[in-house]
């Protein structure tokens, strides 16, 4: 349970004095719904209102907060005219200006004689100085909280500044003093702040200096964030590696015969990966591993050798893509070397009904089906396996280990291998998930030649139709990606279909059009058209499933280069370069380049490393935003900034596995309080593993 000391953070924020429903819900749009949240919001700016002058020394531009004394009002002669306030000190006069605004409330706020702070731009009119719409106002008692530095946060349509201001000042006000979870030593090296301290710290600024990343009470809360991430991935793997698993026999006589029968040599980067999985595979703990490499690096190849060792011992092996085209695929590399080796493999997806379905569930459900390899619908209820020892699961650039850990429940302690073809820098890797093991293929097959990629300004565009004749003319096909539009299906299918009307215009009728909305059996019509060579060139929007393999695809045309992320250009152009073929990817770009725009452009013409190309697109964009993050379950943090603070995720994750080696239920002092920044930052989910130990 929540610890009492929590509680008020963990109010709804309409608690908060001043904040009803409505701007609870303007809040919980900028920062989140609870007064916890109020406090990860950070600034984003701020404004210095400590200067002060006499008004003849105020100059234009400044913000200033200035002593005067009310001298008169001036009502405006008609609609559309300000109401002036006449002010002075003993140097000289300013006009304060208001447009629209109420005269009693005017006239109660600066009743004539007495004196008035005022903060705010000064300006000049005509000679004269002037305030219009003073930001602050107040009595010389209001001196303290008017002339300070304040902090400027991030808004939202009809949202103030200044309400904002005193609702987050409120949920500091209600930030506990806890006990320290720190471990003293570092605490003391980097002499860091109590957290209460940080967080008042933070949300008070006294210079542009404060706002940085490696300012002590930013660094203290990163690092908080990073901790509490760090122990509760910990626990969570704690728990699944107490689960048993099976020990499989990695040397039985199919495993073996299915090594030497393939008619390709496993690269040096495969045989490893097989290694790790093998020697998972053989322990008796349960096996969770992600395997990442690009796109024809070979992991469906890893796959089917890994899941021989279930299959030699008697078990079974499904295989799970999130897409049926990639199902398909996976199926079609699979199925000539399981015929090979005498390995009962089926194929089975959403579309698999009546007669057939039944066949298959009937016998998987006895074992005499060793592989099956599909999409989710190898897990809805009526199928049953007789035995099923591990689980692939493909999935692409969707990640989620946690949540797909549901769907071992198929198989009593199955293992699991999950494969990604996003390659995952290892910060973001750790942030994710801490400790979970994993394996990279990180060359690509022999005999691969590496793709040409050059960059052209979008107005070459007609120059690059006789290039593509050429290539074509000497029998290669054609992959022609059409621009992203601001992220509106319709408006991708309007470019691609113009596109698509321009080329065939040029090359004829073998040219295909494919797009996110035609029906499943449409797509797979035109993709087999391709992959026979009937036709010579597919125009397609990006929503097109990332994997499909037309070896004999070598020239790769992206429209608009510059609205790609990295990541993107790099899955796109994977579908290239794969046969024997010298391979072409033209990145035809809109200039002028910004200058990310333009270091993606570069970076994509110097390497096709999967890998490198993933820490260039953390760096250039920040964790957050890398290629499919926000739906893929990494976590998404509020203070800690793995651009910036990858350092502290390191040590967080070293802290963290100290810490639990000694104390894996937290029942220590400083376990305690560790559970207490569990809470603090929400992971209850992790917390509760403790108790239910
Ligand atoms: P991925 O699943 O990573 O996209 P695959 O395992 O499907 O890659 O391999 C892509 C293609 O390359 C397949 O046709 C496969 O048979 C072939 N392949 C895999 N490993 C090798 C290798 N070591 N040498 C040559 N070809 C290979
Ligand atoms: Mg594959």
């Amino acid at each position: 349970m929540r610890p009492q000391v929590l509680f008020p953070l963990f109010e709804p924020i309409t608690k908060l004095a001043g904040i009803g429903p409505r701007l609870g819900e303007l809040i919980a749009r900028v920062a989140g719904d609870k007064i916890v949240d109020l406090l990860w919001h950070l600034p984003a700016g701020f404004v210095d209102r400590r200067a002060s002058s006499p008004v003849a020394d105020a100059e234009a531009g400044q913000i200033l907060t200035l002593t005067v004394v009310v001298g008169s009002h001036e009502k405006p002669g008609r609609r559309g005219l300000p109401w002036r306030i006449r002010c002075f000190d003993d140097s000289g006069e300013l006009t304060l200006v208001y447009f629209n605004a109420k005269a009693d409330w005017l006239e109660k706020q600066f009743p004539i004689g007495e004196t008035r702070l005022v903060s705010g731009q000064v300006e000049d009119f005509r000679g004269s100085k002037q305030m219009v719409h003073p930001d602050e106002i107040g009595t010389p008692d209001d001196a303290d909280t008017i002339r300070r530095v304040e902090p400027v946060y991030p808004l939202t349509a009809g949202l103030s500044g200044r309400v904002l201001r005193k609702a987050v000042a409120a949920a500091v006000g209600r930030a506990p003093d806890l006990v320290e979870w720190t471990d003293a030593a570092l605490l003391s090296k980097q002499d860091w702040p109590a957290w209460q301290t940080a967080i008042k710290q933070v949300h008070t600024p006294e210079s542009a200096t404060d706002f940085a990343h490696d300012t002590r009470h930013r660094l203290r809360l990163a690092y908080d964030e990073l901790l509490a991430t760090q122990v509760a991935l910990q626990l969570l793997r704690a728990r699944t590696r107490k689960q048993k698993g099976r020990s499989f026999d990695t040397n039985t006589e199919l495993r073996q015969r299915a090594g030497t029968t393939l008619p390709f040599t496993l690269t040096s980067a495969q045989n490893q990966a097989l290694r790790e999985i093998e020697e998972d595979m053989a322990s008796p703990a349960r096996m969770l591993r992600l395997l990442q490499g690009d796109v024809g690096s070979g992991k469906t190849v890893v796959a089917w050798l890994a899941m021989l060792n279930a299959v030699g011992g008697g078990a079974q092996a499904a295989l799970m893509a999130p897409t049926e085209v990639l199902a398909r695929q996976h199926f079609q590399t699979i199925r000539g070397f399981a015929e090979e080796t005498g390995v009962r493999a089926v194929l089975l997806t959403g579309r698999d009904k009546g007669r057939v379905r039944e066949q298959i569930v009937s016998e998987l459900s006895v074992g005499e089906i060793q592989i099956a390899i599909g999409t989710h619908a190898l897990f809805s209820d009526d199928v049953v396996f007789d035995d099923l020892g591990m689980i692939v699961i493909d999935e692409q650039h969707r990640f989620g280990v946690h949540q797909r850990m549901a769907l071992s429940n198929k198989g009593s302690a199955a293992d699991v291998l999950v494969m990604t073809a996003t390659p995952i820098p290892r910060t973001l890797m750790l942030a994710a998930y801490g400790d979970l093991d994993s394996s990279r293929l990180t060359e690509k097959p022999a005999g691969r030649k590496p793709v040409d990629t050059r960059a052209l300004p979008n107005d070459k565009l007609q120059d690059v139709v006789p290039a593509l004749e050429r290539a074509i003319g000497q029998g290669a096909q054609v992959f022609w990606v059409c621009p992203l539009v601001e992220e509106s299906a319709e408006l991708d299918l309007a470019a691609a279909t113009e596109r698509f009307g321009w080329l065939q215009r040029r090359f004829g009728e073998r040219v295909g059009l494919m797009h996110g909305q035609l029906a499943a059996k449409e797509k797979d019509a035109v993709m087999s058209r391709f992959a026979a060579g009937e036709l010579d060139l597919l125009v397609s929007t990006t929503v097109i499933e990332v994997g499909v393999d037309v070896p004999n695809a070598s020239v790769m045309v992206i429209e608009h280069a510059e609205r790609f992320g990295l990541a993107q250009l790099h899955q796109l152009r994977g579908r290239i370069g794969r046969g024997d073929r010298a391979s072409t990817c033209l990145l035809l770009y809109q200039g002028p380049l910004g200058d990310v725009a333009r270091a993606r452009i570069d970076i994509m013409r110097e390497t096709e490393d999967g890998f490198r190309i993933a820490e260039e697109d953390l760096r250039l964009r920040g964790g957050g935003e890398i290629l499919g993050t926000r739906q893929s379950g990494l976590p998404r943090f509020r203070v800690a900034d793995l651009a910036h603070h990858s350092e502290l995720l390191t040590l967080a994750h070293q802290d963290a596995r100290l810490l639990l080696d000694k104390d894996p239920g937290l029942e220590s002092e400083r376990g305690q309080a560790i559970r207490t920044l569990l809470y603090l930052f929400e992971r209850d989910e992790a917390a509760r593993l403790l108790r239910s130990g």
